[in-house]
């Protein structure tokens, strides 16, 4: 712990939280570094704090109080320090253990270390965890967009955004190609072009692992019932259908008394109509395809199912099995077509990194856009909170944009912290406030007859509104 951090203490009311073995323990008066953000990040911040001590108050009556310590990030710190992103602040990050991001511009021209990389690297937060459901009444492009309740656990360290990538052109490139061209498909009609720039993808045993492991008991202490491993393993078998079967592995070897595969939930309902069916009809049943495969692939499917009854029939048979976690998979691109058809059957998704990239925004646009959603990085004692949109430039000092990504942000900080009570006060005023139709322009535009607040408006009534019932 240093004793200053940019030149200022942090706050003598507060404590560090602390980590140890797994588990965190927070004070009363925990501090809690915050960055502001740019543009409308200054709109939203000052509001959303105002919102959020509200809610600590009326939840404990001062009995506990989060104790922000200002960090400095991107313009301010660029003024104030002439330096985008000051050690510092990242220390403060990394000393206090949580804490809370506005957005940040991103300067035109480059070579300005990346505080969202930099953090996720030091910290190594290799989930990124984006809930995504719908608040009554807010605007959406879905039919029925409260089936939408999915929590998105994206692995945040790996894939394309490792950034190990070689310019087309460049002696690199031509060194890379000639090793791949000649030592690895030599024997093979494949080759790379002349004029092609390479990325390289890579996907860990433990990256994957460590994601799945986390998304699954999430679902453990949460209630949740299906967990889906999203990849695109038909194509890229030994990057995203690894993924998909070391996420199984997890499954199967962690939490084997808690879950049930797609795969095993099949044969126990088939055995459930029929209890005498033989493990060949059980094998049709798998795979309605297998009469027609050859004799090797039926065998295959055969010994599966006879494994499947071996090792957990006593355990999950005779119904057992639903009451239990469901594991399934889905091939991305099918994923984003059930999210947006039959959403309701979907609880928790873990992805590798691109797909979570895109899938969590296609997701939080299904319930209302990226004004309303949340998220955080996650690491093993470390976390950092954003919301997951920029800096709206062009709506900055205002005081019109959305402030409920960064409340969100807040519900998602008090319910880690264990301060529940705080979280449900936030999330169930500002769901009332959207129900009285009393909201920002951005979500105005789309409701029938609602009154236009201003940021500094919709918090207020927020806080108006705690308490009241939902
Ligand atoms: P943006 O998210 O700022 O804006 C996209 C659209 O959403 C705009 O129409 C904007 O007006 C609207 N919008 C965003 N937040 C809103 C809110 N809270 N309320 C109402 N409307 C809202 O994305 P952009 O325009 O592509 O980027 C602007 C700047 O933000 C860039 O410098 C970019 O690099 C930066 N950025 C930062 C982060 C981050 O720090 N996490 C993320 C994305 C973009």
């Amino acid at each position: 712990m240093q004793d200053t951090y940019n030149g200022v203490r942090p706050p003598d009311a507060g404590k560090a939280i602390e980590y140890s073995d797994g588990v965190y323990s927070v004070p009363d008066h925990p501090i809690v570094p915050f960055i502001e953000g740019d543009g409308s990040g200054r709109d939203i911040w000052k509001n959303a704090r105002a919102v959020m001590d509200a809610a600590v108050l009326k939840a404990y009556g001062g009995a506990r109080r989060v104790e922000w310590f200002e960090i400095l990030a991107g313009e301010k710190a660029y003024r104030l320090h002439n330096d985008w992103l000051p050690q510092d602040s990242v220390q403060a990050c990394i000393d206090f253990r949580v804490s809370l991001k506005g957005p940040l511009t991103t300067p035109v021209g480059g070579g300005i270390r990346s505080l969202n990389v930099t953090l996720r690297q030091t910290m190594d937060l290799y989930q990124c965890i984006r809930p995504v459901k719908h608040y009554p009444g807010v605007p959406s492009p879905m039919v029925k967009p409260d089936e939408v309740d999915v929590v998105i656990f994206r692995e945040n360290t790996e894939d394309i955004y490792a950034g190990i990538e070689f310019k087309e052109g460049s002696a690199d490139v031509a060194k890379l190609r000639e090793f791949v061209n000649t030592e690895l498909l030599g024997n093979t009609k494949k080759r790379l072009r002349d004029d092609a720039g390479l990325g390289i993808k890579p996907i860990s045993v433990r990256g994957s692992k460590r994601l799945v492991r986390a998304a699954i008991q999430y679902a453990v202490d949460g209630g949740r019932k299906v967990v889906t491993i999203v990849h695109k393993g038909n194509i890229q078998k030994f990057t995203e259908g690894a993924f998909l079967e070391w996420g199984y592995e997890v499954a199967k070897g962690e939490f084997r008394d808690r879950v049930v595969t797609e795969r095993e939930s099949w044969i126990f309902a088939a055995l459930e109509k029929n209890p005498a069916a033989t493990p060949e009809e059980l094998a049709k049943v798998v795979e309605p395809g297998v009469a027609f495969a050859p004799a090797s692939f039926a065998e295959k499917i055969v010994a599966e199912v006879k494994g499947v009854l071996e090792a957990i029939g006593a355990s999950h048979d005779e119904g057992k099995w639903k009451g239990m976690i469901l594991v399934n998979d889905r091939i991305c691109d099918a994923m984003f077509q059930d999210l947006l058809l039959k959403p309701s059957e979907y609880s928790v998704l873990a992805t590798t990194n691109l797909n979570g990239d895109y899938l969590s925004d296609a997701a939080a646009a299904q319930v209302g856009g990226l004004g309303i959603a949340p998220g955080v990085n996650v690491g093993d004692g470390f976390a950092v909170f954003e919301a997951t949109h920029g800096t709206a430039p062009r709506l900055a000092d205002q005081d019109v944009v959305n402030p409920g990504s960064v409340l969100l942000c807040g519900v998602l900080l008090f319910e880690f912290l264990g301060w529940g009570e705080a979280a449900k006060l936030i999330e169930d005023a500002m769901t009332e406030t959207i129900r009285q139709k009393f909201v920002t322009v951005d979500f105005a535009k789309g409701m029938d007859g609602a009154t236009t607040a201003s940021t500094s408006g919709f918090a207020a009534r927020i806080v108006e509104n705690m308490g009241k019932v939902v």
